[in-house]
């Protein structure tokens, strides 16, 4: 079970094309809390990430990376700064080993959520991605001590993210744009929560 420079450039691709298949629906999803351009910013984030890789570095960190500049340079707002920051931190964290394991991607999660925490300061229940993303870690590494590979790791981290995103409705939003409607934001699912979980499932379709 081995994660590749080119098997994350693979999946990347692949997360790009799933975005840019939901735009749509996380534009709505940001319309009703926000101002309605979630899947707009990240899709044209990830077209240009697309693009630039058609020359795949030559680690998986280096693939990392390069989502994290492209992230940053292009998508604005809010959700780029913060997946820049996951990125750019997992990035740090695989280092630049070849190929890495479980271990090394329940790791990067970790690092990529103490990022997004460290730049957006918004705590569990606050109704942001950080709702989705720290359940994954939590499952993450619970697979990753009993050994488990890329795949199981990814998979557990996806189907945890899916639950934690699920999780925001009923929250009241207290960090971003939703927290400037208090109390009628709850009832609707967090955007950035939404992506998160569909970038890990996307990844977690992809790892063998
Ligand atoms: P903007 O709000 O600038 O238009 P986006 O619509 O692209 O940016 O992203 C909105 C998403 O960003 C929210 O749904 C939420 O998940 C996430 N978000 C906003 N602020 C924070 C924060 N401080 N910490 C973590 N996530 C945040
Ligand atoms: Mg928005
Ligand atoms: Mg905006």
């Amino acid at each position: 079970m081995e994660c590749t420079a080119e098997s994350v450039a693979e999946a990347m691709r692949a997360v790009a094309a799933v975005v840019v298949e939901h735009r749509e629906e996380l534009n709505r999803l940001d319309r009703e809390i926000g101002d309605g351009d979630h899947g707009e910013n990240l899709a044209r984030g990830l077209r240009a990430l697309e693009s630039k890789l058609d020359e795949v570095p030559s680690s998986p960190g280096g693939v990392l990376r390069l989502a994290a500049t492209t992230l940053i340079s292009t998508v604005g707002g809010a959700a780029g700064p913060l997946y820049g920051t996951a990125f750019l931190r997992a990035a740090t964290s695989v280092g630049d080993v070849a190929s890495v394991d479980g271990e090394a991607v329940a790791a990067a999660l970790r690092a990529a959520l103490d990022g997004v925490v460290a730049r957006g300061k918004a705590a569990l229940g606050d109704k942001t991605m950080v709702d989705a993303l720290t359940p994954a870690v939590a499952a993450a590494e619970s697979v990753a001590v009993t050994g488990g590979g890329v795949a199981e790791v990814l998979a557990a981290a996806a189907e945890a993210a899916e639950m934690g995103a699920d999780s925001t409705v009923r929250m009241v939003a207290r960090k971003g744009r939703a927290s400037y409607l208090g109390e009628r934001s709850e009832g609707h699912l967090d955007p950035g929560a939404r992506s998160t979980a569909l970038v890990l499932r996307t990844l977690a379709g992809r790892a063998r």
